[in-house]
């Protein structure tokens, strides 16, 4: 399954969290989903007329199991080069998915936290990185892509800016859009995520795709700026 975000960009539902592609001359994807979602990763990728070897880039915004874990999978079928930051590329090269967590505040997030973050793998299989990228980094990826360092929910997290289609930016878990935009259930350090969700209200984007819960299609920048500059 897919849905269509902008001409280019496609969210893949994987279970737990959503992955993305950019369909754009090359074909780039962002997450892998967790262990054993990857032959739906595949089937979304026949669906917009792709195949998985035509894959030329894989960015992981973070080590957790349901963004990385399919990453060695996935691997294996496509010839890509693969992107994380520094100290997150050190987790998933040692099969490590996970650092200590905290609910973020509220009733909600801690029944949430303990229903699910509890329960998320801390292993997965193990995958190498090819290059590592840093704060503000350029990449030469869909005409360029800026990646940008956004620790709290976890330390190697990376969200990525487009600026074609409108703004698209991929979030990540630095917030989720489950029936509303708000935080993520889980921080490694909360204020930490606070600062990165403001640091992210700098960049134009129209649209916001998140890690968990649908893209915000219209004004997302308007949105974060509501929520978190004030
Ligand atoms: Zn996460
Ligand atoms: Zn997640």
């Amino acid at each position: 399954m897919k849905v269509q975000v902008t001409p280019s960009v496609f969210e893949v539902p994987l279970g737990m969290a959503n992955a993305f592609l950019i369909n754009h001359d090359e074909l780039t994807l962002i997450d892998t989903g967790s262990e054993g979602s990857t032959h739906q990763l595949i089937q979304a990728i026949e669906q917009i007329g792709r195949v998985p070897g035509d894959i030329r880039h894989i960015l992981v915004t973070h080590c957790h199991a349901d963004h990385a874990g399919g990453l060695a999978a996935i691997k294996k079928v496509c010839d890509a080069t693969t992107y994380m930051h520094a100290t997150d590329a050190a987790m998933v090269q040692q099969g490590k998915a996970l650092r200590p967590l905290t609910p973020a505040p509220g009733i909600l997030n801690k029944g949430l936290f303990n229903t699910f973050v509890t329960k998320s793998p801390s292993e997965i299989e193990v995958a190498s990185i090819d290059q590592e990228v840093a704060e503000g980094e350029l990449l030469e990826i869909a005409g360029g892509l800026r990646a940008i360092h956004v620790p709290g929910h976890c330390a190697g997290q990376l969200a990525f800016f487009w600026p074609q289609e409108g703004g698209v930016l991929f979030a990540a878990d630095t917030a989720s859009n489950m029936g509303w935009l708000q935080p993520s259930i889980a921080y490694e350090d909360y204020q930490l995520g606070l600062r990165s969700l403001r640091k992210l209200t700098m960049y134009q984007f129209e649209v916001a795709c998140f890690g968990h819960g649908k893209a915000i299609r219209k004004n997302a920048v308007n949105q974060f700026r509501l929520k978190w500059l004030r």
